[in-house]
């Protein structure tokens, strides 16, 4: 549980996390001075990107805060094992990268209330910021059956499979062919 002195945003983090840890405090203090430098506010749709550099507890921070969510495609994860996160604005690309300095163990009250320059180096960058987010067309893989974004799949021997089956070939039984029931066409694809 939060202690009621703790900031009421935070406790929407730890709501959504599921629980009160030392990563989170990081990711919350890393979000709130990124957002403040950019002068902007959490992302209703993906005019905010975030670029995370781990996928450590204070990411969720990051997508509570920031409204940079994994569903939304503006959360961006790449495996170095920092904690370094850049947030971005759309479309200038302006961006803030915050890495956590290194230094001694701090416990939480200590990482809510340190001076940001005892916690992070903050740089202004830019960004080259990918597409937004689009609606895909899916095809069918021909080995498993199921749809897949037509952009997700590979060539194999003339074949169009999704990448499961163009890696290691599909370990379940084919899907058996599905036909969309007459009432349902003309809804939304799915
Ligand atoms: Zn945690
Ligand atoms: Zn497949």
């Amino acid at each position: 549980m939060v202690s009621p002195r703790y900031p009421r945003d935070l406790e929407q983090v730890v709501k959504f996390h599921g629980h009160f840890c030392g990563g989170i405090l990081l990711g919350y203090r890393a979000v709130k001075v990124a957002l403040e430098r950019l002068g902007t506010r959490r992302a209703e749709d993906e005019e905010v990107v975030a670029v995370v550099e781990n996928d450590s507890c204070a990411v969720d921070a990051v997508q509570v805060l920031a409204g940079c969510t994994f569903g939304k495609g503006n959360l961006i994860f790449r495996d170095y094992g920092k904690h370094v996160y850049t947030f971005a604005l759309r479309p200038s690309g302006r961006a803030v990268r915050v890495s956590r300095k290194p230094g001694r163990h701090l416990t939480p009250e200590q990482v809510l209330s340190a001076r940001v320059d005892e916690l992070f180096w903050v740089d202004e960058t830019t960004l080259k910021l990918p597409a937004p987010a689009s609606i895909q067309e899916s095809v069918t893989c021909e080995r498993c059956g199921e749809p897949v974004m037509a952009t997700r799949t590979r060539s194999r021997a003339g074949r169009t499979l999704c990448i499961p089956c163009a890696s290691r070939g599909a370990n379940r039984e084919k899907r058996p062919p599905f036909r969309i029931p007459r009432h349902a066409r003309h809804g939304a694809g799915a």
